[in-house]
């Protein structure tokens, strides 16, 4: 790829508590080649004639966003599911029914439709929490990594990086109760099998990466934890696993295995800097300082905790007790990474009755780098020489952005304010349009399929 240079009106470099005026970007075969403020820093070490051909971003041009929890096909429960009362395990039945119903080539179609979706909301990396791996019987199919293959094919056509976080789910309960009914497909057996065909799982591209996951305590039984969390250490890969979402699995593990879940992973060796765990909306003060202090990243989703009636997981103490924080937009409620960061703050407001615990840049922080490190991958999420050239640009002249500063940007924006989106060098979105994907026309088909 040739020499790119792009000079953003404003762009929020690493380690500034606000946004620089007048920076040019210049990046060569998809990496960031240098970084210029031009105001106080003075013209580009090329001279000023390069500006001529620099591609104007006017507003603000964040590093590209990282989703780091995402069921794909969950979008197609958007407004289905507020019709009645109910609860996360109403609303799980819901999602099995959809589940039941894809095959890999609906799951490429969604899954395409989805993440071009997060294309259009700044959205450069997404971590795919999978767990739809067989038939619907339970069968494998022919190929048994067909429905990871469509996912990795997905995003290579809605044009942004894919960590496939590969679930072993085994179980329908903690106390080991045998999947059922459309939960079939998810299993394995065991770990074992599941570690067998992970790592026949090998997409040769530069766009993909394979990590592990552990569906739940609820879905893997203690004597398989350390399978899994063994595979993903020796492979060096992310291990991501949903923790205490819900108090109904904290009061399941405590009757079994007489602690909490986040004990019980410690015990197993599941925690650590390479983990992640996915919620943890309902810990103790021990479970918050183990997560802490083995350094293990937690993954908040506010928009889909808010949704499923989950609960406020307690952010700022985690981040004190030593976790780095990361963001998803899990079920697709919501997909607005603008949103799920300044929910952090905002749900803390209202646990607390007090304002003002996370900065902006932690922020950021959360949605960027943290988000790309927790999925694996090291080297994206700042606008620094030698990372991913991974742009997004948010207009500051829209009916919600107008005479915002840019440091407030995520406290205004939404995803609907993304104008460019730039990824590993290559512009995937361009004046709010998806370059490839009509992505209304494909949801709407899509999602059609799996719920007429
Ligand atoms: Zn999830």
């Amino acid at each position: 790829m040739p020499l790119t240079r792009w000079l953003a009106e404003y762009a929020w470099l690493p380690d500034h508590a606000e946004p620089t005026a007048d920076v040019l970007i210049e990046a060569e075969d998809g990496r960031i080649t240098a970084v210029t403020p031009l105001v106080g820093g003075g013209a580009p070490a090329t001279g000023v004639e390069v500006l001529r051909d620099a591609v104007r971003l006017p507003g603000l041009t964040l590093p590209g966003l990282a989703n780091a929890h995402s069921h794909a096909f969950h979008r197609a429960l958007r407004g289905r599911t507020h019709g009645g009362r109910g609860d996360f395990w109403t609303w799980r039945d819901r999602m099995y029914d959809v589940a039941a119903r894809l095959d890999p080539d609906s799951y490429l179609a969604l899954a395409r439709a989805a993440y071009a979706e997060m294309a259009l909301a700044g959205i450069t990396c997404v971590g795919e929490f999978h767990y739809l791996h067989h038939g619907p019987d339970g069968q494998p199919y022919a190929d048994p990594n067909a429905m990871s293959a469509a996912l990795v094919e997905a995003a290579a056509h809605a044009g942004i990086r894919l960590t496939l976080l590969d679930a072993c789910y085994l179980t329908a309960t903690v106390d080991g109760a045998p999947l059922a009914g459309p939960q079939r497909r998810f299993g394995d057996g065991d770990a074992l099998r599941w570690a067998e065909r992970v790592g026949a799982f090998r997409p040769e591209n530069d766009h993909t990466r394979v990590g592990a996951a552990i569906h739940s305590v609820r879905a893997v039984p203690a004597d398989q934890l350390a399978t899994v969390a063994n595979l993903a250490d020796r492979a060096g890969v992310p291990l991501h696993v949903h923790l205490s979402e819900q108090p109904a699995e904290n009061d399941a593990c405590r009757a079994l295995h007489g602690c909490t879940p986040t004990r019980l992973l410690a015990d197993h060796g599941v925690l650590g800097p390479g983990t992640t765990a996915v919620h943890a909306t309902h810990p103790t003060s021990a479970d918050l300082a183990l997560l802490g202090e083995s350094r293990t990243g937690i993954c908040l989703c506010p928009t889909t905790e808010r949704d499923l009636a989950d609960g406020i997981g307690p952010a700022r103490q985690m981040a004190e007790a030593g976790s780095p924080l990361s963001l998803g937009s899990d079920s697709h409620a919501v997909v607005d990474l603008f949103e799920e960061a300044r929910a952090v703050e905002l749900d803390e407001r209202l646990r607390t009755r007090r304002r003002g615990h996370f900065s902006p840049v932690e922020l950021l922080t959360a949605a960027t780098v943290a988000g790309h490190a927790a999925l694996g991958w090291a080297d994206a999420g700042r606008l620094a020489v030698g990372d991913r050239a991974d742009l997004v640009t948010v207009r500051l002249d829209s009916a919600r952005t107008a005479g915002v500063p840019p440091v407030g940007a995520f406290f205004a924006a939404t995803a609907a304010d993304v104008s460019h989106v730039v990824v590993d060098g290559r512009v995937v979105v361009a004046d709010g349009r998806h370059l490839t994907v009509d992505v209304p026309a494909e949801l709407r088909a899509a999602i059609g399929e799996v719920t007429a």
